[in-house]
């Protein structure tokens, strides 16, 4: 069997960024990234593949172009882990040992979950920002839609990128709005939860769109199935008197289905009792096991899961894992810091940047950017600054936006 000082599991956002941070650190470290992936994708930037403004392939690069030259990269899904005896179980039924463990697989998204969705998907009108190959057809169904019905759906909590369903339906409404066509499409939004965002202060610009583009806002109703052919989707509605279900007939659907914790780490000694990643919310060591750490979606921290999170969770656990190396005391620590940029118009953007418990965490003063307001700064971040970000910064360990806070 090999063994590295450090297995890394995932080269997504979180997986890449770890590399690259221990790497700065301590260019003396054998690091290996188990990832069977030939393409790296910025799911950022998939609404705005959705909305007309990118390009799928501004999103996609290969995988052996973003795995870094000092990293061996073992091109396999990870089967098991074994925490215990400090072993990952590969594809191929081989085993790799490591000193410290890094667990970053990303979240898994429960297409099945939808009766009738996934034969559907791509077809009659259904579609989802949620996958790679899916996002254009949203933008082709929007620039085809003169009138009839749109239905945007959001699943219960939680998922990744929270805003990411309305993102789709704003900028749908948008492009709608100036072909002179919003009039005659009937938007509705149908929400397996009671609110329009987790976070109170943003509610207030959202809703203000939602009155400005007329959309109805259907709370409390999840999506089961969908006929495709037919063109109805059927949800269920709870209230305080139970539930029954409801259908209704669409011409366009846009899906985002419910999220859970991957299989591998759902099934490993690694999980809290929601399937998630068991870390420290602050140091993101895990709360058993102490060589292994983790970042990313796949973490049951109450974070936004976010690439956001991701940029300042690296550094975090780069510094706590090589000071635990050292048998250090590990001196950094994690804010819950996520961000999710609302695409409220093509051109504005409500920054909705925050921590544990919801607490605002600003990157600008309100002289520079409003925090709770649409702005065209936060357009101009979402859509040139941040895919610049991402892969030149964060990726190559490049961390002036990241910087750790010190634990007291
Ligand atoms: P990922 O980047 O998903 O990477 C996980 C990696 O692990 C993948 O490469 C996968 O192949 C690999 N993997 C999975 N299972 C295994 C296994 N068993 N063994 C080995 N490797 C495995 N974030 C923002 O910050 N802002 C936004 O505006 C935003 N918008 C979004 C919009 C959409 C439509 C979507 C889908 C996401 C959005 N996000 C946004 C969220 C962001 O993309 C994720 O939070 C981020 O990618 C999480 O990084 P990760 O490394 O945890 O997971």
């Amino acid at each position: 069997d090999k063994r590295h000082d450090i297995v890394i599991i995932g080269g997504g956002a979180g997986g890449i960024a770890v590399a690259s941070s221990l790497h700065k650190r301590r260019s003396d470290l054998d690091i290996a990234i188990v990832e069977p992936a030939q393409d790296h994708f910025y799911q950022p930037g998939w609404t705005l593949v959705g909305g007309g403004v990118f390009t799928p392939e501004q999103t996609r690069r290969s995988m052996r172009s973003v795995m870094p030259s000092f990293v061996t990269w073992h091109q396999t899904a990870a089967e098991r882990l074994l925490p215990d005896s400090r072993q990952v179980v590969l594809g191929d039924g081989s085993a790799l040992g490591y000193r410290a463990l890094v667990v970053a697989p990303g979240l898994e998204i429960d297409w099945q979950a939808i009766d009738g969705l996934e034969e559907t998907l791509g077809k009659n009108g259904v579609t989802s920002n949620y996958r790679f190959d899916l996002a254009p057809y949203t933008w082709s169904l929007v620039q085809a839609m003169r009138g009839g019905k749109a239905l945007f759906t959001q699943p219960p909590m939680p998922i990744k990128c929270a805003g990411a369903p309305q993102k789709a339906m704003y900028l749908s409404c948008y492009e709608w709005e100036k072909q002179g066509v919003l009039n005659n499409i009937d938007v509705h939004f149908h929400n397996a939860g009671g609110v329009m965002f987790g976070v109170s202060d943003f509610v207030p610009a959202l809703d203000e769109y939602v009155q400005r583009y007329g959309i109805h806002k259907q709370f409390q109703q999840n999506l089961v199935a969908v006929d495709g052919p037919a063109q109805k989707a059927r949800f269920r509605v709870t209230s305080e008197d139970g539930s029954e279900e409801i259908e209704t007939d669409f011409d366009m659907l846009h899906v985002v289905p419910p999220q859970c914790a991957p299989r591998l780490v759902r099934e490993s000694p690694l999980a809290n009792e929601g399937g998630w990643l068991d870390l420290d919310a602050d140091t993101l060591q895990h709360n058993r096991f102490s060589d292994v750490f983790g970042l990313g979606d796949a973490s049951g921290t109450g974070n936004a899961k976010t690439a956001a999170a991701v940029r300042k969770q690296a550094p975090v656990v780069a510094d706590n894992l090589v000071a635990s190396l050292d048998g250090k005391p590990m001196p950094s620590g994690y804010p819950g810091y996520g961000a999710c940029p609302l695409t409220v118009e093509r051109g504005r953007v409500v920054l909705a940047e925050f921590g544990y418990g919801g607490q605002l965490q600003p990157t600008f003063p309100s002289w520079i950017n409003q925090a709770t307001r649409p702005t065209k700064l936060g357009w101009n971040i979402k859509a040139q600054q941040l895919p610049f970000i991402y892969w030149n910064l964060m990726l190559k360990g490049h961390e002036w936006l990241a910087k750790p806070q010190r634990r007291s």
